[in-house]
């Protein structure tokens, strides 16, 4: 899958997928997870992409697939440290998407202190609708985003009740990696979270941003 934002001629090639855990504090309560001190980051693979009215695939592996909900930060240009103050001229899109988690397999991985590589990585587990170039969006933690699966709203929550805003997000990860252009940021589920089943239609919107369906099929 590849980005391309409105009015731009190239498409990007979507690098890493940086996603952030447990940044709802009414999402860390229903998973009984302490609110973290500082943020909480794990990767995805690229090859986990698909785009709206693509296909989620639930794998044999796995009998508890659950929608998370996120905004989904495009990083516009390549930066390392980049001050908080700073941060948001590093954004190139947003989008809504869907953190899709194999929850008995993250379960798993959580008692024996394994990462979440496998219950967050699956070809298809992160679904994306089309972005919007940054400045389409006035203020990222004015965002409200809902999930519906076969049209009942199972998640309805705002970006300003995330514990580490977008700005501290791209901060803290740039610390960390050399944020690079096409990276994703998903900034972690609002409460609500669930499962789904083959043959659902699961629908992603977030305030000012196209929205994403995208239908659930069983792995062949
Ligand atoms: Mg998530």
């Amino acid at each position: 899958m590849k980005i391309q934002l409105p009015g731009q001629a190239s498409a990007i090639r979507p690098g890493k997928l940086l996603c952030i855990g447990q940044n709802y504090a009414r999402h860390a309560a229903e998973m009984k997870s302490r609110v973290p001190d500082k943020p909480m980051i794990f990767l995805k693979p690229s090859t986990a992409l698909v785009g709206d009215g693509g296909r989620v695939v639930l794998p044999s592996m796995s009998r508890d697939v659950h929608h998370e909900v996120e905004l989904v930060v495009l990083i516009g240009r390549t930066g390392k440290h980049i001050p908080e103050s700073e941060a948001l001229a590093y954004v190139g899109g947003y989008a809504i998407g869907l953190d899709m988690t194999a929850r008995d397999l993250q379960a798993e991985a959580k008692a024996k202190g394994h990462p979440w590589s496998v219950a967050k990585g699956f070809d298809t587990f992160a679904p994306v609708g089309a972005f919007v170039p940054a400045d389409a969006v006035a203020d990222p933690q004015d965002v409200q985003v809902r999930m519906a699966v076969n049209g009942e709203i199972r998640q309805d929550g705002h970006t300003g009740d995330m514990i580490f805003p977008v700005a501290r997000l791209i901060a803290y990860a740039s610390r960390i990696f050399t944020l690079e252009a096409g990276d994703l940021l998903f900034t972690g589920t609002p409460e609500g979270v669930g499962p789904v089943q083959p043959g659902d239609v699961l629908e992603a919107t977030g305030t000012g941003l196209p929205a994403l369906r995208v239908t659930v099929h069983r792995e062949a």
